[in-house]
């Protein structure tokens, strides 16, 4: 059966609460929250405008985001940013509370786009260093 699109108003309800349990994941993880450099504020901010006052589909805003965004753009000029790997798991992490698209941890989606060879040998390295440094290994 085709699951019926979502509402714009139900995508921005949806990216709020992604917000929230983002930041919540955050402040819950003390060893990270004094560096993560206003993460939890920015994730998916720029999502979150557009699809509050841009004129464009919501499709079309998710495709800009994923395009533009640096946590879903992790090696595009040779250089890693921690953060960004950091804001890519924890993303990935709390994506199971408030989508119902994503039912993987963020260890099982590393392990996932790993295979698939949708990331680097380096990339999966510094994956697995951030996922310990977060207890996400369990
Ligand atoms: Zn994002």
């Amino acid at each position: 059966m085709e699951k019926k699109r979502k509402s714009r108003l139900q995508r921005i309800k949806g990216l709020i609460a992604h917000r929230k349990a983002f930041r919540n994941f955050v402040k819950n993880n003390k060893m990270i929250s004094s560096f993560i450099n206003y993460r939890h504020i920015t994730h998916d901010l720029d999502k979150l405008l557009m699809f509050l006052f841009l004129p464009v589909s919501t499709e079309k805003i998710r495709k800009i985001h994923k395009k533009k965004a640096k946590h879903h753009n992790l090696e595009v000029d040779n250089t890693i940013d921690i953060l960004d790997v950091i804001e890519s798991i924890i993303d990935f992490e709390v994506a199971r509370e408030t989508k119902d698209n994503s039912k993987l941890t963020a260890k099982e989606w590393v392990q996932y786009i790993y295979d698939r060879k949708e990331i680097s040998e380096t990339l999966y390295r510094d994956y697995q260093f951030v996922l310990k440094g977060l207890r996400l290994t369990e």
